[in-house]
């Protein structure tokens, strides 16, 4: 895009290997005009841009809490569907004890995100300032998608990792969910561990 006043905004489509519903962009903006009735947070947010996106964190961590149990939800859906249908030695592969086993303990990480998550947005129903619960329920349900889906993948052999199924998508899908909203490290060190001490 190019200003009548010379200034040029670029934008770069970033491929990634999952994650594609929503696209991410590269922008590089060069010597671009922005108006100042477009200041953030009007006069009072000069110099305050950062802190005000800062705010903005805490409800998007909340929904990634959501996505995430979204994702595990729909892997172990496709995974018991798969355990019914696919059979080995003349039975299904549900019906052997270490699949049970693995569906039980999916079920349970998933209803474990899912709760928190439900209460991180019952404490910001009540004060949308905090930050502490939707960063644990960011950083918790992530997990849970992440394992979740890659045990789902287990339980389809080698099925699992075709695109044909469903769950491959699922696995690169849950890969970015510890990174965007506050890298894992970051929201255990800077958010949650900082937020416990005070500091
Ligand atoms: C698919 C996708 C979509 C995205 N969508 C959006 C979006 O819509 N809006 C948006 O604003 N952002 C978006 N992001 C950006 C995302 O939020 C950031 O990539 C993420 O917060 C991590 O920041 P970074 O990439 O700058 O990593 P960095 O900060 O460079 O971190 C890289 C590594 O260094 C470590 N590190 C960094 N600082 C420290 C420190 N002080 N101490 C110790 N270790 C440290 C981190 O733990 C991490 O392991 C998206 C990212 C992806 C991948």
């Amino acid at each position: 895009m190019k200003q009548p006043t010379g200034g040029t905004l670029h934008g770069k489509a970033d491929r990634t290997p999952g994650y594609r519903g929503m696209h991410s962009f590269t922008l590089s903006f060069d010597n671009y005009f922005v108006p100042a009735a477009n200041l953030v947070g009007e006069a009072a947010g000069l110099n305050r841009g950062f802190y005000l996106q800062m705010n903005g964190f805490a409800a998007g961590r909340l929904q990634t809490g959501g996505r995430a149990t979204g994702l595990s939800q729909a892997a172990l859906e496709r995974t018991a569907e798969y355990a019914n249908d696919r059979k080995q030695f003349g039975q299904p592969i549900g019906s052997y004890q270490l699949t049970q086993y693995k569906l039980g303990r999916m079920a349970t990480h998933l209803m474990a995100g899912r709760q928190l998550t439900y209460a991180a947005a019952l404490a910001m129903d009540r004060d949308e300032s905090i930050a502490l619960e939707p960063a644990m329920a960011k950083l918790f349900a992530s997990d849970v998608a992440v394992w979740v889906t890659q045990e789902g993948q287990l339980v389809h052999g080698g099925w699992g990792y075709a695109e044909e199924f469903p769950i491959s998508r699922h696995v690169v899908d849950a890969l970015v969910l510890p990174i965007f909203e506050g890298v894992k490290p970051i929201l255990e060190l800077k958010v949650i561990a900082r937020g416990l001490l005070g500091s």
